[in-house]
């Protein structure tokens, strides 16, 4: 028997070749195509970089993982490095006396130049609470007094900076700002400026 060159899709010349050609075998299912892999989002460097960080440090693991964030990483905006609170001793601005960081409260989030933790408070621990003593005081009365108007909505201007603050899906918090030494009601704000009306005061120091 001649040899048959197999030639696919070519079913006359193997005919000719040989009259009666062996049955054509069934052809191969075509095997499953792989299901596509879902294509891979493009890495966030930042995203990387952070969840590297995380893994090489427990410490911050341990913070993020209280503040529920590590099941999602991706709604972390940033990690803030820090050198602790400052050394020394700060003045406190109610008291005037110098005391050790002990006694001050201190942001966890925010750093001063030299990444030292920033007090979020002008006045000493002690101060602050003869100071929110005195606020609680100073609101209680105006309220009693129909001194505080009503509460800002969401999206109103800010009287001091003019700015709209808070929208419905995004509500932010009003301020109820007061004088320390008049003892009054002064209006409400917006996270800003109360933040800034703080810092100046902070800086006052
Ligand atoms: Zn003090
Ligand atoms: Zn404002």
């Amino acid at each position: 028997m001649n040899k048959i060159t197999k030639v696919d899709n070519c079913n006359e010349l193997a005919s000719d070749i040989d009259p009666e050609p062996e049955p054509e075998p069934e052809p191969e299912p075509e095997p499953e195509p792989e299901p596509e892999p879902e294509p891979e989002p493009e890495p966030d460097e930042d995203k990387i970089a952070i969840l590297k960080l995380i893994d090489e440090n427990p410490h911050i693991k341990s913070i993020i993982l209280n503040n529920d964030m590590i099941k999602n990483p991706e709604k972390i905006k940033g990690i803030i490095f820090h050198k602790g609170k400052p050394p020394g001793l700060h003045e406190c601005s109610r008291c005037d006396e110098y005391k050790s960081s002990e006694n001050y409260n201190y942001y966890t989030n925010r750093v001063d130049k030299n990444k030292y933790l920033m007090r979020s408070n002008a006045v000493c621990k002690n101060c602050t609470k003869i100071s929110d003593l005195e606020r609680k005081q100073t609101l209680t009365k105006a309220a009693k007094n129909n001194e505080i108007p009503p509460k800002p909505k969401q999206g109103d201007i800010c009287p001091n900076c003019n700015k709209s603050w808070g929208t419905i899906e995004n509500t932010r918090n009003w301020h109820r700002d007061h004088d320390a030494i008049k003892s009054k009601f002064r209006g409400w704000l917006c996270g800003n400026c109360n933040m800034a009306m703080h810092d100046h005061f902070l800086n006052k120091s």
